[in-house]
């Protein structure tokens, strides 16, 4: 029962993949048992969470004993910024940047009226980092540095080997958001030792909602944020045998998929990327076009409301994002466009399509004159005006 004819917003979440539903239903049905049982049904529990450690481990190059099972990206980014404040509560600062998910920036919120000092570095008109800006602002009262990998609503990719670099030379915590790297691109910790902590979930790589991971860098001091015996120690609860044995089986598929991630998934986006610049005009792409993800496109429809426009799209069964998911629905515009200095006007008019490996050439194709017919429709509409679509 798809609730969506076509589905271009694989940056919110992601279908799950029949492979994993498959590899995890079981465990939801006669396979109960509850991983620190001692008998049969409980070491068969242990052996499918191990399994799943494994797996998530060998996408990320990384030991299993540095993965960390948690709920979701966000409590891994919670856990690993937390663990580092905790572990040294002399140091009063923390560097982020001004794009970064929710997850990090309400958190960095919540210490800043703690007293902690934020520095939340800039980026520029292409969504792209302030290299200096960090080197300037690490000290020796930085408790940690967190920042994104790619971004979740342009796409952009931070210069991760420098930042790595970085930190490691100063010795400095980092933690990198990679909920949106994982599955897209590759990533290998074991060539980024400056990496403490990283950061991932399940539902934007193909499993459920609900379940995530931290890389815990073996070096590294760490500190639960959920006590209990599980996990070594390193997050409390009973496993969640399903989604961890879901979450594994899509990172073993992702690990398999990168290359298509990067031609079919790449082909597919630019592809929709092209076709749009070509056939309308007043169209531009947010953030660097280089440095970017090969699945997300966020272009910017001069005069039009990206809410109006969302709504025509979902009529007609096209599924995509004004800024991200967590911005949708609210008329504020996205603080990723305006850190990238764009008019507020410019970023209420940008869209976000995110392709995946379940979208095709015969989607982009069908979507296309649907998409132009849309944004021609509501230029015509604003008496303000608008490019034609040509
Ligand atoms: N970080 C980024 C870059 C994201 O895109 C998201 C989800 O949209 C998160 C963190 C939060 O992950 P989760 O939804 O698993 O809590």
């Amino acid at each position: 029962m798809p609730n969506q004819d076509i589905y271009f917003d694989n940056n919110a979440t992601t279908q799950v993949a029949p492979c994993v539903l498959e590899a995890m239903l079981p465990w939801l049905q006669t396979a109960y048992g509850n991983p620190s049982s001692v008998y049969r049904a409980g070491r068969l529990a242990r052996a499918a969470v191990d399994q799943a450690r494994n797996q998530v481990a060998d996408l990320l190059h990384a030991s299993p004993e540095e993965i960390v099972f948690t709920s979701c990206g966000t409590e891994s980014i919670n856990t690993a910024i937390l663990s580092a404040c905790s572990l040294d509560p002399d140091k009063q600062q923390i560097i982020t940047s001004a794009v970064e998910h929710s997850a990090t920036g309400k958190l960095c919120d919540h210490l800043a009226r703690r007293g902690y000092e934020i520095i939340r570095l800039g980026v520029n008109a292409r969504g792209i980092l302030d290299l200096e800006g960090l080197r300037d602002a690490l000290s020796e009262d930085t408790a940690i540095v967190s920042l994104l990998w790619a971004n979740n609503e342009t796409g952009v990719l931070f210069p991760v080997e420098e930042i790595a670099a970085l930190c490691a030379e100063r010795k400095i915590i980092l933690h990198l958001d990679a909920v949106q790297a994982v599955g897209k691109l590759p990533v290998d910790v074991s060539k980024l030792p400056g990496i403490s902590f990283l950061s991932l979930s399940g539902h934007k790589l193909h499993a459920p909602k609900g379940v995530g991971a931290l890389y815990v860098n073996r070096r590294v001091r760490f500190q639960p944020l959920l006590r209990g015996s599980q996990e070594n120690t390193r997050r409390g609860g009973t496993e969640n045998v399903a989604s961890l044995v879901a979450l594994g089986r899509a990172a073993e598929l992702a690990a398999s998929g990168i290359e298509e991630e990067q031609t079919l998934v790449r082909h597919l986006r630019d592809t929709f990327e092209s076709s749009i610049l070509e056939q309308a005009s007043g169209v531009s792409v947010n953030g660097d076009c280089e440095l970017r993800l090969p699945n997300t496109t966020n272009l910017s429809f001069d005069g039009i409301e990206a809410e109006g426009a969302l709504i025509l799209l979902d009529e007609a069964g096209i599924a995509c994002s004004a800024g991200s998911a967590c911005t949708s629905g609210s008329v504020t515009p996205s603080h990723v466009l305006q850190a990238m200095g764009m008019s507020n006007e410019r970023a209420r008019a940008s869209l976000r399509f995110s392709f995946g490996r379940f979208n095709s050439e015969a989607e982009i194709q069908q979507s296309l004159p649907v998409i132009l017919g849309i944004i021609e429709k509501l230029r015509r509409e604003n008496p303000l005006g608008g490019s034609p679509v040509v």
